[in-house]
């Protein structure tokens, strides 16, 4: 089956990472047609808008996408192409899997977790000005509608995947109104799904109990801030960001995604890893149906860490990113 995707390589490691994905994509034999775009600053350059109408277009038409990382000013300039995607369409599940992959040591094995966060509202809504002179309000914006919906998302997930737990993350001792709301939502839902195991836990906490007990962590559901803060440090647990996929999941569209951002300091070097990426194609073909090639696709990188012989700088090799890419493709044909 041919399957129309729009691809949005991204910049700094994006591109690199990207053209990897294509190369094992295309040696999985997946009849793959990309739709190819350009985002953020590179874009603006061109067509002076960050994202192009004809990008929108493309992601509504085949209402799915795959895109490497896209660099955000810190402190100034565009607001992130990546929250606006999100909200433009309304993928109000980000989906971030963290798991051990065979081969490479960490302090933990057993790691298996999956964190689900709210990807359209609280901290990121965008909503700041300055009151006065040298006061500035952020406004963490959090509603029962789209905190119903991640928590009904979560449940579903965790009874359709067979797993057993679900850790509402908070801060509701403190953001009493708007973490409390959240709190609220889920454990409205959590008592529809009584054969779901259901705790909830304050962020901080959380964080510890991470970076202490990660095993005891099966699905974590969290609003926008801690979410991303919480698979960045579950990344860290498994061996780093070079190896965490994602997927930003609606009712009519996905979009997927590595966790990591555009790494600027090794971008154009060959060293990025691009197993995040690949594993974000492997969620996007699990997603279009094509679970037996996503299947290999995951194999052929579990052989390449488990022989060791091919590893890229982050994970403690000397391997490229294409010598990398080389060797997921060889495994795959082999
Ligand atoms: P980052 O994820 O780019 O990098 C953090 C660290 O992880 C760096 O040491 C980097 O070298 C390393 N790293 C990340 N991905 C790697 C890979 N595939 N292989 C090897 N090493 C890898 O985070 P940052 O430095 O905080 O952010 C850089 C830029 O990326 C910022 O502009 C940020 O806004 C953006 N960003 C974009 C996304 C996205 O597009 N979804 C996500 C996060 C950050």
């Amino acid at each position: 089956m041919k399957h129309t995707i729009t691809l949005i390589p991204g910049d700094g490691i994006g591109p690199e990472v990207a053209s990897a994905m294509q190369k094992v994509v295309e040696s999985a034999g997946i009849d793959a047609q990309w739709e190819t775009y350009e985002a953020g600053e590179t874009a603006y350059q061109k067509c002076g808008k960050y994202i192009p109408d004809d990008l929108i277009a493309s992601i509504r038409r085949n209402k799915v996408a795959i895109k490497g990382p896209i660099t955000t000013p810190v402190g100034e300039g565009f607001a992130s192409i990546n929250v606006a995607l999100r909200k433009t369409f309304n993928l109000y599940a980000n989906f971030r899997p963290i798991r051990n992959m065979p081969g490479v040591k960490t302090p933990f094995d057993n790691v298996d977790i999956i964190v689900v966060r709210e990807n359209t509202e609280d901290l990121y809504s965008g909503l700041e000005h300055v009151v006065v002179p040298g006061v500035v309000e952020s406004l963490k914006i959090i509603t029962a509608e789209a905190s119903t919906r991640i928590a009904r998302f979560t449940f579903e997930y965790t009874r359709r995947g067979h797993r057993k737990k679900v850790t509402a993350i908070h801060k509701a001792n403190i953001m009493k109104l708007s973490d409390g709301l959240f709190l609220k939502c889920v454990r409205d839902v959590a008592v529809l799904y009584p054969e779901v195991f259901y705790e909830e836990l304050i962020v901080d906490n959380a964080c510890m109990q991470m970076v202490l007990n990660p095993q005891q962590f099966d699905v974590m559901l969290t609003e926008n801030l801690y979410g991303d803060i919480v698979s960045d440090l579950g990344a860290g647990l498994v061996g780093g960001l070079g190896l965490v996929p994602g997927a930003n999941l609606g009712e009519d569209c996905a979009i997927f995604e590595p966790v990591h951002g555009s790494a600027p300091k090794i971008a154009g070097k060959g060293m990025a890893n691009p197993t995040a990426m690949l594993l974000s194609a492997v969620l996007m073909f699990q997603h279009l149906g094509e679970s037996e090639k996503a299947h290999r696709i995951q194999a052929a990188i579990e052989r390449v860490y488990t022989r060791g012989a091919f590893l890229t700088p982050d994970i403690g090799g000397s391997t490229t990113t294409s010598q990398f890419t080389e060797a997921v493709t060889q495994h795959l044909v082999n």
